[in-house]
């Protein structure tokens, strides 16, 4: 079966040129100017022909204080290649008391069958016994190279210093990255008492006991901790100025550290957290949305290359049954928002208004995530040899995002009623459609899982 991309506008990050495409085998084949005619012919037209996004953040099926994520994998994958991803690594949870193998086993049951995209993980841990450390230095060599730890959430996930800096180290020995939430658990723990203590439990409160230096402080330190044992390191979710000002500090230092953004902080702000009728908790995730000013500081490091990713922590929660959990206590409502769907389209958003170019936005949506978390040169980019993980993008049509075009299984988006220039037409996963005219064509459980390369690999 050969099938060819005739006419698309290849976008790349070293350059966008036009060409035709071969799949043959669920493979790129052939890319060149009049290739041979093959069994099928999707005409691109005008349209952008885009590698697969990869969202190296999201968050499936997961548990968050005593409930569970609205969407699992089916729902939440079909919402991804809706969006033009074809590629997700979730965060596989290690539970309390238990091994990071029983994890990975339930997260596979949560997965197979169900997966509409291809799949990796990165194994969140929360409990670092000496044993899980053994464990911790064989998930490389089984395609799970990357570890995330907690610097936040005093009483749950949150590690110490001592902990980070063994793990850090271990991860250099075993070809592993550390992936920190960086934020001052103490402090954050400290200003949300206060504010409990004086009444003070709407959503809005969320925003202000966890300010910005919170996360700065804590960046700078595990940034610091990497350097002092030259392990690479990936902070998640940069929010704010500040916190950009130590990844960028470090970086000056030749700090080996990576940074990620996510599209909320790029869109939303703090006063978001302060609508009328409790709706500010459909904004309640962490670290919370800033300033216009920090938005603006955002733009700018990933036009100037200072940040390498921008994910979705898609964490979605229904409104209604869910976040409504913290009517009279904002620690109650679960953290997190969707944004697996509209991540690809939000972030073209930059190239409309020319705060980022076509390359950049290539680049950071699927090939430097690819890069980072050892998946390339099979996903990322449109190459010779590469999966045919493909999006047919239109960049001229336009539209506004409403809950009821969305495919997710929560009950709202955070970007409801954003007019924005750009859509998802088509969308191939490994040469097959999934997606076509903007509607979900394929089968729940296609998707595979990834094996990942320990980091540093040479590529
Ligand atoms: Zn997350």
């Amino acid at each position: 079966m050969r099938t060819i991309i005739s006419g698309g506008l290849i976008g790349s990050s070293g350059g966008a040129y036009r060409a035709d495409v071969a799949i043959e085998d669920g493979k790129i084949h052939q890319i060149g100017c009049d290739l041979a005619p093959g069994d099928h012919t999707i005409a691109a037209g005008e349209c952008i022909l885009l590698p697969g996004g990869v969202d190296v953040h999201t968050h499936l099926d997961a548990p968050s204080l005593g409930m569970v994520s609205a969407d699992d994998f089916r729902s939440g994958t079909i919402a991804a290649a809706c969006g033009g991803t074809t590629t997700i690594i979730d965060f596989c949870q290690q539970e309390h008391g238990k091994s990071l193998a029983a994890g990975i086993e339930k997260w596979d049951n949560k997965a197979s069958g169900k997966a509409a995209i291809d799949y990796g993980y990165h194994m969140m841990v929360v409990d670092l016994t000496d044993s899980v450390f053994e464990e911790l230095a064989r998930l490389p060599q089984q395609g799970i190279p990357s570890f995330k730890l907690f610097m936040a959430f005093k009483g749950g996930a949150m590690i110490d210093d001592l902990t980070l800096v063994r793990a850090l180290d271990q991860a250099k020995r075993s070809g592993g990255l550390v992936m920190v939430h960086a934020e001052n658990g103490d402090a954050a723990h400290l200003l949300q008492q206060r504010f409990l203590e004086r009444g003070l439990r709407q959503p809005i409160h969320h925003a202000l006991s966890r300010p910005a230096r919170i996360e700065a402080e804590a960046t700078a330190r595990a940034i610091a901790l990497a350097e002092v044992v030259g392990a690479p390191i990936y902070i998640v979710h940069v929010s704010c100025k500040e916190a950009l000002e130590e990844v960028v500090r470090g970086k000056m230092r030749g700090a080996p550290v990576i940074a990620e953004t996510c599209t909320q902080y790029l869109y939303l702000v703090q006063e978001d957290l302060d609508r009328p009728d409790f709706e500010g908790a459909k904004f309640v995730f962490t670290p919370p949305p800033r300033t216009i000013e920090d938005q603006a500081n955002l733009w700018r490091a990933l036009a100037n290359n200072l940040l390498e990713t921008v994910s979705s922590d898609h964490s979605s929660t229904n409104f209604r049954g869910q976040k409504d959990n913290g009517r009279e206590d904002f620690t109650l409502i679960p953290n997190g928002l969707p944004g697996i769907e509209e991540r690809l389209t939000m972030l073209y958003q930059g190239v409309v208004q020319g705060k980022i170019t076509l390359d950049q936005f290539v680049d950071l949506s699927a090939t430097r995530p690819a890069r980072t978390f050892g998946l390339y040169p099979r996903k990322g980019a449109i190459a010779v040899g590469a999966d045919a993980d493909l999006v047919v993008f239109d960049p001229d049509v336009k539209w506004t995002i409403k809950q009821e075009r969305l495919h997710h299984g929560v009950d709202y988006s955070a970007y409801e009623g954003q007019e924005v220039r750009g859509r998802v037409r088509d969308v191939l996963l490994r040469g097959k459609v999934i997606v076509e005219g903007g509607q979900y064509v394929g089968k729940p459980g296609e998707g595979e899982f990834v094996q990942r390369a320990a980091y540093g690999t040479p590529q």
